[in-house]
């Protein structure tokens, strides 16, 4: 039987490394040999034990996952078929990507499109996933002043790349400096405190016609009211709060819309039609230097640096040779 390394968790806090065999895998249609993962703002809240994400133990985190089929009882996959999946609870209430093996539902996987390596697909993962989606529902018009929060983040990072090779003129708010951005494609950069120093006002100079915020609080707020008429803003992440006091003006005087974002239940067509968008557009060389890889032994001294902000761009998580 296939033996290979995970890493564990028996309770809410404390993973380790250890070695499964495929008679350990929780149960599904499709068994999946792992090459990458990713390293995402919710697998480091999985691995501390934050927002009670995990329901049981022992488990698996890593909430996305790229690899072959290695043994299908679904018609739609056969042994050796590239594949990736993102959302469905995985790595939280189903074992996830942390391992060299998975065993899922055929129903969550989307085979690799073409253009697209699995490394590039986990380069991209939960967060890339989520920025595309985060675009396609924003629908701008060409060459538009699209601000993104949370800039230096996984999903910021992406975001800043992804827009500004869409051709629109991309303004970056971030805690980091300015040439890790200008650098990804961003036109113009402000740094988070003195965005977070001005005075906030229901109706702010209108500067942007659309806005992807990962930060969530106090900054969505404060973005709104920023939008121009019929502008769109889509909300993606809390990295800095779960709550915001929201004037109604930017919705009512201007027609600006919020579009809540959630990868986590996009339907399958959808999903499918993220990936291509992905293969097709995502300036991948873009990202060079905004992606880091590690093994599985790296994950626990990330989880907390994913949670301060502290982990810049991407952290892929290699499995294949672990
Ligand atoms: P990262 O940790 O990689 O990025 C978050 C970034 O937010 C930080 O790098 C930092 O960037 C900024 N930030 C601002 N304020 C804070 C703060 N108080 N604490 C920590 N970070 C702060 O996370 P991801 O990009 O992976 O995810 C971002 C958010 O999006 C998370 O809330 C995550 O759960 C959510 N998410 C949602 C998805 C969905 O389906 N809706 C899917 C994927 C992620 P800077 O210094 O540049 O300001």
């Amino acid at each position: 039987m296939t033996e290979f390394r995970a890493l564990l968790m028996n309770g809410p806090e404390g993973a380790q490394l250890c070695t499964l065999t495929e008679a350990d895998l929780p149960e599904g249609d499709v068994t999946v040999a792992v090459e990458y993962s990713s390293l995402n703002y919710k697998d480091g809240m999985v691995l501390m034990g934050q927002g009670g994400l995990a329901k049981t133990y022992p488990h698996v985190p890593g909430v996305d996952l790229a690899g072959r089929v290695a043994a299908s009882d679904d018609p739609r996959f056969a042994v050796g078929d590239p594949v990736i999946l993102t959302g469905w609870h995985v790595g939280e209430r189903h074992w996830g990507g942390y391992a060299g093996r998975a065993r899922v539902r055929g129903d969550w996987l989307v085979h690799l499109p073409d253009g697209l390596s699995l490394r590039d697909a986990m380069l991209m993962g939960t967060a890339g996933f989520t920025a595309m989606q985060a675009v396609v529902a924003m629908d701008l018009p060409p060459e538009s002043d699209v601000v993104v929060t949370g800039a230096s983040g996984g999903v910021g990072s992406v975001a800043v790349a992804l827009l500004s090779a869409l051709g629109h003129c991309v303004t970056a708010i971030s805690g980091r400096d300015a040439k890790y951005l200008q650098d990804l494609g961003a036109a113009e950069v402000i740094a988070r405190k003195d965005w977070m120093a001005e005075r906030a006002r229901p109706l702010a100079p209108k500067r942007w016609a659309g806005a992807i915020d990962t930060v969530g609080g106090e900054m969505l707020a404060r973005v709104l009211s920023s939008i121009a008429d019929e502008g769109a803003v889509a909300s993606v992440g809390l990295a800095g709060g779960t709550e915001a006091t929201v004037s109604m003006m930017p919705f009512l005087l201007r027609g600006v819309k919020l579009l809540g974002i959630n990868s986590v239940t996009c339907p399958a067509e959808q999903r499918a039609h993220i990936w291509r968008r992905i293969a097709t557009d995502m300036p991948m060389a873009q990202m060079k230097d905004a992606v880091t890889e590690v093994g599985l032994d790296a994950l626990t001294d990330l989880a907390p640096r994913i949670l301060s902000g502290e982990v810049r761009g991407r952290t892929i998580v290699r499995l294949g040779d672990a």
